[in-house]
């Protein structure tokens, strides 16, 4: 165990010991219920989780923002943390989805955004080793778009990583270390890099990044990213998107589904808040959502065609 990883241990055992809140819900998610599906040849987890509310409901306009303290800026006394380097810490995220949740916040309040922060995830994910680190951008699931941060699960929670190993790919680049692929099949469109060089994927990454659309008034393109180790090789799926909700999630009535994706549900688990949702949701509903935030088709296409055409 490296030096970090035990670090890591450590404090989840303090933490789960001396703060109550952590304590309570790290040992209600041990009792989660959860729903299994088999389908298209992959796997998909449905887990019922009340904590998570906070989140799916989270108001995110800047009114409500600017309404509320930043809660990296501004911690329960009880939250520890460690330093990993001059830029980020790791806290362990006391509304858990994982038995190992952590979130990495930027140790200065600055907007989400994963453009001059994307060498750091490839190294988070080399350093925090049996974790997978995710990024919700700023209008794709994460609760806090005012302070940039990162969150990182046990790597083997996320369907897609075991999925994608069987998932069939259509290259789009090659590089000398890494390639760029696209995953096929009836899911949330997929751009997957693998690589054993970091210098290289981290340049091919900020071309597609800027090769990407990005939406009247905002900042960056819409995406969520989930990056993990396969021995020596980084994989690093990104999840180019359209809309932060889906239309179930506005809907009322029997129509309703209070879902609103994030990395952790385009990568194929799927955490709903009520219980009503968790007994009725079908995996139609759930390829219906990832449909519904996924850039379309088209723009996949065109995506990939600037891809081609320039890099
Ligand atoms: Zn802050």
């Amino acid at each position: 165990m490296s030096d970090l990883t035990q670090q890591i241990a450590t404090l989840f055992l303090a933490q789960k010991q001396d703060w109550k809140l952590a304590r309570d819900n790290y040992a209600a998610l041990a009792n989660v219920q959860t729903r299994y599906f088999k389908e298209d040849g992959k796997n998909t987890v449905l887990q019922f989780n009340p904590e998570r509310i906070r989140s799916s409901a989270a108001k995110i306009d800047n009114a409500s923002l600017n309404a509320r303290p930043c809660f990296f800026c501004h911690r329960p006394e009880e939250q520890k943390s460690i330093l990993y380097n001059d830029t980020f810490e790791i806290l362990l995220n006391p509304y858990p989805i994982f038995q190992n949740h952590l979130t990495i916040p930027l140790r200065r309040h600055e907007k989400q955004q994963i453009g001059p922060y994307y060498k750091e995830m490839l190294d988070l994910a080399s350093d925090l080793s049996g974790y997978a680190i995710f990024y919700n951008g700023p209008k794709c699931g994460a609760s806090a778009p005012d302070h940039m941060h990162f969150q990182a699960g046990n790597v083997l929670a996320f369907p897609l990583v075991r999925n994608s190993r069987e998932a069939s790919k259509a290259l789009v680049w090659q590089g000398k270390h890494s390639a760029l692929s696209v995953l096929s099949g009836d899911s949330p469109v997929v751009l997957q890099f693998v690589s054993t060089d970091k210098g290289e994927v981290a340049s091919a990454f900020e071309k597609v990044y800027n090769l990407m659309p990005v939406k009247p008034g905002e900042y960056e393109p819409m995406m969520n990213i989930l990056t993990w180790m396969e021995g020596k090789t980084w994989v690093s799926c990104i999840f180019p998107r359209k809309e932060l909700r889906p239309s179930c999630y506005y809907a009322e009535g029997e129509a309703n589904i209070l879902i609103s994706p994030a990395t952790v549900e385009m990568s194929g688990l799927f955490v709903v808040p009520l219980e009503k949702d968790f007994e009725k949701v079908t995996y139609v509903d759930l390829k219906k959502i990832w449909k519904e935030v996924s850039i379309a088709e088209t723009e996949k296409n065109e995506i990939i065609l600037k891809i081609k055409e320039k890099i």
